[in-house]
C-alpha cells in the first residue's frame, strides 16, 4: 500500500501490516485487533494456491466460485466457538468494484447458509450534496441499492452518507424506492468531531434497528463515558497549539493518519486544540529551517522509508534541539534524531543510517541481525508489538508511570550498539531497551524541556479516551513553548 495512494500502513499488535481503517476500529472499541481481522483478496488468492499445490483439492477444478468464496467465508466463519458474539464484516470499495465481487458473493451466500435472523446487511450510501441548488440527491443511492439487488443481496438498513440533515420525506422516498424499511434509513450527517459518530447513530436508531432485526434484545446502552468525552472535547474553547508533522509522504494526509489522532488525543487530554502544520521535510534547508518553523510549538518526525527528504528531517531536528521546541521522534524519526545528533554534538564524520550509505564511516543506525538474511521485502519486517524495558528516572518513565512497556514496529533497521557509550556520554540517555538489553527502542535528550523518541510507533495504541503519553507529553510541552 502506498502512503500516497492508499495512506498509512495501520500494523497491529500481531504484526499484521493493514488497512487504515483498522485503526479507525480499534479507536472506536478500543479492542486490539489481529491478523483475523484484516482480509484481503492477495491473503486470499495466496491461500488458496498454496492449498492448491499442496493437493488440498485434489481431483477438482480450482475456481473463483467455490474456492475463492469459500476461503472468504471461511475467514469469516473462523470467530465461530471463540468469544466472539457478532462479527461485523466490513467489504470495502464500492457495490460493483471488480475488486469486490467475489467478497459480495461470499457475503450473499453466508445470508443463505446461516439462520435469517442471525445476519443483517447494512449498506453504506451516498447522499450527495448539491452546493447551488442546496439539496441532497438520493439517485445514487437508489442505483447502488439496485445494484447490490442485482448480486442477490438486499440491504436491511442503509446508512446514507450526508452533508445535511435528511428530511422525513427524503426517508420515506429512500426508503419506497430501495426497499427498506423507514425506521431503517439511518442518516449519518458529517460531524463536528469524528469521535461524535457513534452517538449520533445511536440518536437515529441504528442500534435499535440493528438489534431488533437480530432479534437481540435492546438494552439501553451505556455511552456516558464516550458521551463525558465528547462534551469535554467541544468544551475545549479556544486555546489552540500548533505541531509539525515534518515528513515525505504530507502530499496525502491519511499517511499519517494515526499520527494526527494521536497529536488530537494529546489535544484532549491537556485541554486544547492541536493545529496541525503538515510539512513537506523535502523542503527544509537550513537556510529556511526558522522560517519554516518558527511558528510551531512541536514537531513529530514520523515514520518513513528511503533517502528522500532525509535531510530535511536531519535539519528540523537540529533546529528543534538546539532551540528548546518539543520534539517526538518515531520510527526513522528516532533514526535521524540519533544521526542528528553524533553529527552534530558528537561531533563524529561520515555518519549515516545504513538505510541511506550503507558504506559509510559510522554506520550509527545499521541492518538488524533478524534482517540480514532476508530475501523478500514483503511482510518480514519486524514487525508487531514488543516488550520495552524503561530506565529509572527517565522522562519516558515519567510518560508511562510504568517500568514496561508494549508498543509496535516496523522496520529493518536499529540503533548500533557501538554507540551506546559515545552519546550517553554527550547527553542523549538511552530510556527503553528490549528486556534482553540489546535492542536501543527509545531515546531522550536530558536538556531540552522535551526530546524524546521510540524506535516503535506509538501512535496505533492511541485511543481517544485513553490517550498515548508521549504525544500528551508532546501536547503537554507544546502548551509551555511560546513562540
Ligand atoms: N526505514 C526505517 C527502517 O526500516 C524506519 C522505518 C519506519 O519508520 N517505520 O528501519
Amino acid at each position: 500500500m502506498s502512503p500516497y495512494e492508499h495512506g498509512e500502513v495501520f500494523v497491529t499488535d500481531d504484526g499484521a501490516e493493514t488497512d487504515l481503517d483498522l485503526g479507525h476500529y480499534e479507536r472506536f472499541t478500543d479492542e486490539s485487533l489481529t491478523k483475523n481481522s484484516s482480509v484481503t483478496s492477495g491473503k486470499i488468492y495466496q491461500s488458496v494456491i498454496e492449498k492448491e499445490r499442496r493437493g488440498d483439492y485434489l481431483g477438482k477444478t480450482v475456481q473463483v466460485i467455490p474456492h475463492i468464496t469459500n476461503e472468504i467465508k471461511e475467514k469469516i466463519y473462523s470467530f465461530e466457538n471463540t468469544d466472539v458474539d457478532i462479527v461485523i464484516t466490513e467489504l470495502g470499495g464500492t457495490v460493483g468494484d471488480m475488486e469486490g465481487l467475489a467478497f459480495i458473493e461470499a457475503i450473499r451466500q453466508i445470508g443463505l447458509e446461516i439462520p435469517k435472523e442471525d445476519v443483517i446487511y447494512i449498506h453504506v450510501t451516498l447522499l450527495p450534496y448539491i452546493y447551488g441548488s442546496n439539496e441532497l440527491k438520493s439517485k445514487p443511492t437508489q442505483h447502488s441499492v439496485k445494484e447490490l439487488q442485482s448480486f442477490g443481496i438486499k440491504p436491511d438498513i442503509l446508512v446514507c452518507r450526508s452533508e445535511l440533515e435528511m428530511t422525513d420525506d427524503m426517508k420515506a422516498k429512500i426508503a419506497l424506492f430501495c426497499n427498506v424499511r423507514k425506521e431503517c434509513v439511518i442518516q449519518n450527517l458529517t460531524a463536528d468531531n469524528l469521535y461524535a459518530v457513534p452517538l449520533m447513530l445511536e440518536e437515529e436508531g441504528l442500534a435499535k434497528a440493528v438489534c431488533e432485526h437480530l432479534h437481540l434484545e435492546k438494552k439501553t446502552p451505556n455511552n456516558k463515558e464516550w458521551e463525558k468525552m465528547i462534551e469535554n472535547i467541544r468544551n475545549i474553547g479556544n486555546e489552540t497549539v500548533k505541531i509539525a508533522i515534518v515528513g515525505k509522504y504530507v502530499r496525502l494526509e491519511d499517511s499519517y493518519l494515526s499520527v494526527a489522532e494521536s497529536l488530537r488525543h494529546g489535544g484532549y487530554a491537556n485541554n486544547v486544540n492541536v493545529d496541525i502544520k503538515y510539512i513537506d521535510s523535502e523542503t527544509i534547508t537550513e537556510e529556511n529551517v526558522d522560517e519554516i518553523l518558527k511558528d510551531v510549538q512541536g514537531i513529530v518526525v514520523p515514520g518513513g522509508f528511503g533517502n528522500r527528504g532525509i535531510q530535511g528531517k536531519i535539519n528540523a531536528i537540529k533546529y528543534v534541539r538546539e532551540n528548546n521546541i518539543p520534539f517526538l521522534g518515531i520510527c526513522l524519526g528516532m533514526q535521524m534524531a540519533v544521526v542528528e545528533f553524533i553529527r552534530n554534538v558528537c561531533g563524529l564524520e561520515d555518519v549515516d543510517s545504513e538505510e541511506f550509505s550503507p558504506n559509510c564511516k559510522n554506520p550509527v543506525i545499521h541492518i538488524m541481525d533478524t534482517q540480514k538474511n532476508i530475501e523478500n521485502k514483503g511482510g518480514t519486517m519486524r514487525l508487531g508489538a514488543y516488550p520495552c524495558i524503561l530506565k529509572e528516572g527517565s522522562l519516558a518513565k515519567k510518560l508511562y508511570k510504568k517500568d514496561e512497556i508494549s508498543e509496535r514496529h516496523r522496520h529493518r533497521y536499529e540503533f548500533n550498539n557501538d554507540y551506546r557509550e559515545i552519546v550517553e556520554k554527550n547527553g542523549l540517555k538511552i530510556s527503553g531497551t528490549s528486556p534482553d538489553g540489546l535492542l536501543v527502542e527509545m531515546v531522550e535528550y536530558e536538556k531540552h524541556p522535551y526530546f524524546i523518541a521510540g524506535q516503535f510507533h506509538p501512535e496505533f495504541k492511541s485511543r481517544p479516551d485513553r490517550p498515548q503519553p508521549l504525544f500528551v507529553g508532546l501536547v503537554e510541552a507544546a502548551k509551555k513553548c511560546k513562540r
